[in-house]
């Protein structure tokens, strides 16, 4: 039983320095072959102590084991030439190499589920699961294949289907996946992409949830931030038809960020995952701050649908921040379930 308003993060933790250089995207690993499998299983024990004693209530694995929330899955799948790479643009945003299609994209084993079997058996806490979203795996890949995005995204989406339902078997309660690509490209995601992702749900018994936010807090987001405008209405461009969908859990942005709170009225009736935290600063919130947004997200989201998070993920972010972060986030929830208790 999750208790009323269960804590969670978007998904990545800071890694420890032995393992990977902190504060960095795409951070190189500092240890190979055995040592690096075992590294990467001891940092994940670490991240879900530091979980477990900040007392968030649904756990992750911290992405311990994955370089980035993308590529690292991309990595594991065949039809995909990461030697042959093409600067493209990320979500409109900003350039990036990244590698090709050159065939027919598979699966050939599972890539996180031994991770997710792992987790498991360290820990009794409802566990989430991140993947990354079919549309926004297609905007990290050139497409040299299938010429379509649509078709691409499609065939990502089966992929993905087959990983979550394996995720699902191996004890994984929420299955996320990440899509910050739906906050871009509106026309395809009304017209295929929600397709998609319902096509990567298809057949599970646990608990979905997308996560749509503006990036983690690295300089290109910060400054495409910065071109938003006063209000950030993204979301009201896709909510409506996603509240319609079969995901049972919306993550969104929220905290410092300049989304108008009335915009979650939209998914009324979902689970919303309310960014509670900002991850693109290094001060770390009150509690009273983080009950601030919960309060102000209950008038559109019912108590028992209420899962105060982080807007994304805190893999840049040094540790100490990050867990001071995850701290600030279960007292804050505290505040709000003592006063719903006594209302
Ligand atoms: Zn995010």
């Amino acid at each position: 039983m999750k208790p009323l308003l269960p804590t969670s993060t978007a998904g990545s933790l800071p890694k420890p320095s032995w393992l990977a250089q902190p504060e960095t995207l795409w951070s190189p690993w500092k240890l190979e072959g055995d040592e690096l499998t075992d590294g990467k299983h001891d940092a994940l024990r670490v991240s879900l102590h530091e979980q477990h004693q900040a007392g968030v209530d649904i756990v992750s694995d911290g992405e311990q084991t994955r370089q980035h929330f993308v590529t690292t899955f991309i990595e594991h799948l065949s039809g995909v030439d990461f030697e042959n790479r093409k600067t493209v643009k990320i979500r409109d945003r900003y350039d990036a190499s990244v590698p090709t299609v050159v065939g027919p994209v598979s699966r050939q084993k599972p890539v996180f589920v031994a991770d997710a079997k792992f987790l498991r058996t360290q820990t009794d806490k409802p566990i989430k699961w991140a993947l990354p979203g079919p549309m926004t795996m297609i905007d990290t890949l050139y497409d040299d294949h299938y010429k379509s995005r649509e078709k691409l995204a499609w065939e990502f989406a089966k992929i993905l289907n087959q990983e979550a339902k394996e995720l699902e078997a191996a004890g994984v309660d929420i299955i996320q996946f990440d899509e910050p690509a739906f906050n871009v490209f509106f026309d395809d995601v009304n017209d295929w992409g929600i397709k998609c992702l319902e096509r990567a749900i298809e057949g599970l018994k646990c608990e979905t949830a997308v996560h749509i936010c503006y990036g983690y807090g690295i300089k290109a987001n910060t400054d495409w931030k910065k071109t938003l405008g006063t209000e950030w209405r993204q979301y009201e461009e896709v909510f409506p038809k996603l509240q319609k969908s079969n995901i049972d859990i919306i993550s969104l942005e929220c905290h410092n960020s300049r989304v108008p709170i009335e915009l979650l009225e939209l998914v009324r009736g979902k689970k919303v995952m309310v960014g509670a935290i900002d991850v693109a600063t290094d001060a770390i919130e009150t509690p009273e701050e983080v009950a601030n947004t919960l309060r102000k997200a209950l008038e559109f989201v019912d108590a028992d649908k209420l899962y105060p998070c982080t807007n994304c993920g805190m893999a840049p972010l040094a540790r100490d921040v990050a867990s001071g972060k995850l701290k600030a986030l279960s007292e804050g929830a505290e505040i709000v379930r003592n006063e719903l208790a006594n209302r």
